[in-house]
């Protein structure tokens, strides 16, 4: 039976969501242990000094070299603000690396314009499009997540640059574990590492080692293995996440980045979304997020109005009659653009689709459309 969060959306399906004994969810206890200033566990002031204190120790080791810091960016609000604070309100020499969206949409490319327009170097790192080709199907068919592939890469090709370069900082955005809930020893942590991607980065079970089948050989694709941990540990890298240290606020980084430079969100939601600023390069997002919705019983739309409602944006009434209506909804249009691409059949989508159908809580009607058994309260 399908248990929902009191105080948002989430369902106790969701993977790695602990309610507590009032049916809240993890997610929004730390949105409460966020905002709650002094009265909060969490010492806000402590963890942005203790930020500083890794910059400090930081610009003493790179003073001979090229860059201080890597960021990780895919072009989104979080990461031109990001850059934005590296560079302008941390004064560090950044290198912005992106792993090439195979769906990079117009809006997409723009908004990587603008990002790069903050003033900083940045590498566009482009996978074999072969192999990107056969990995989203990969992804697709076995986990149900045709950006299994963009998981690993973002997770991974900046600590190779990283390794190059010796640069000894790579900074990602917000830690999703306790922004989106997850499991207690993760809340409070602030490094990325192997074990971290593989446990949280969205890999879902599946590892680079798993790829490799007679066309695809180990050395082709050498560079979505994470660096050894000698490597890493030589040149003294650490990845982190910068929302361990200070408040992550996406709705206010939009609005910084739309008036400051010029960023774009998109001109109407995408299908199954409720907001036009998030997903705007991905263009196949409706798709992986209508089998998310099929596996546990919520879509991107209810990832997007948690916030909303955690940020006191909305009531949980309002957002669950929005919920209702768009959730998991597909564009027809992307469905055949998405088959034209892998070179795959509407029947072969559909029977891929149907296999991550969770059918304790869905079933089929007459019209050959997945329908939630109980109406979502
Ligand atoms: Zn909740």
């Amino acid at each position: 039976m399908i248990k929902y969060c009191k105080n948002c959306l989430f369902p106790n399906t969701k993977p790695d969501i602990y309610f507590d004994k009032d049916d809240i969810c993890d997610a929004c206890n730390s949105a409460k242990r966020k905002h709650l200033n002094s009265q909060s566990d969490l010492n806000w002031d402590e963890r942005s000094k203790e930020f500083n204190q890794i910059i400090q120790e930081t610009l003493q080791s790179t003073k001979f070299r090229e860059y201080d810091c890597i960021v990780p960016v895919s072009g989104g609000k979080d990461s031109t603000w990001q850059t934005h604070a590296m560079k302008v309100i941390h004064g560090l020499r950044v290198l912005a690396v992106t792993f090439d969206q195979f769906d990079q949409s117009d809006i997409g490319t723009h908004n990587l314009e603008v990002l790069k327009s903050i003033g900083v170097d940045h590498i566009h790192f482009t996978l074999n499009p072969n192999i990107v080709k056969k990995f989203v199907y990969k992804g697709f068919e076995t986990v149900g997540d045709p950006y299994w592939v963009n998981h690993v890469g973002i997770f991974t090709i900046p600590i190779h640059i990283a390794v190059k370069f010796k640069i000894p900082l790579i900074i990602y955005g917000e830690n999703p574990i306790f922004e989106y809930g997850g499991p207690k020893y993760s809340r409070d942590n602030m490094v990325m590492n192997k074990r971290w991607r593989q446990e949280f980065g969205g890999m879902r079970g599946y590892r680079e080692e798993d790829m490799i089948d007679e066309d695809t050989k180990k050395d082709d694709i050498k560079i979505l293995f994470y660096p050894d941990d000698e490597l890493i540990e030589k040149n003294n890298i650490k990845a982190i996440f910068y929302g361990h240290f200070f408040k992550w606020t996406p709705v206010e980084h939009t609005k910084f980045v739309k008036k400051k430079y010029g960023w774009k969100s998109l001109e109407k939601p995408q299908y199954g979304s409720f907001m036009t600023e998030e997903n705007c390069d991905m263009e196949f997002i409706d798709i992986r997020e209508s089998i998310k919705y099929l596996k546990y019983g919520y879509g991107r739309a209810t990832d997007q109005l948690n916030i909303m409602i955690r940020e006191k944006l909305i009531s949980r009434q309002e957002a669950l009659k929005i919920v209702r209506k768009i959730d998991g909804k597909v564009n027809p249009k992307n469905i055949t653009k998405f088959c034209n691409y892998l070179n795959i059949s509407l029947e072969e989508y559909n029977s891929i689709i149907d296999n991550f159908v969770n059918k304790e809580i869905f079933y089929l009607n007459n019209k050959k459309e997945w329908i939630l058994k109980l109406k979502r309260s």
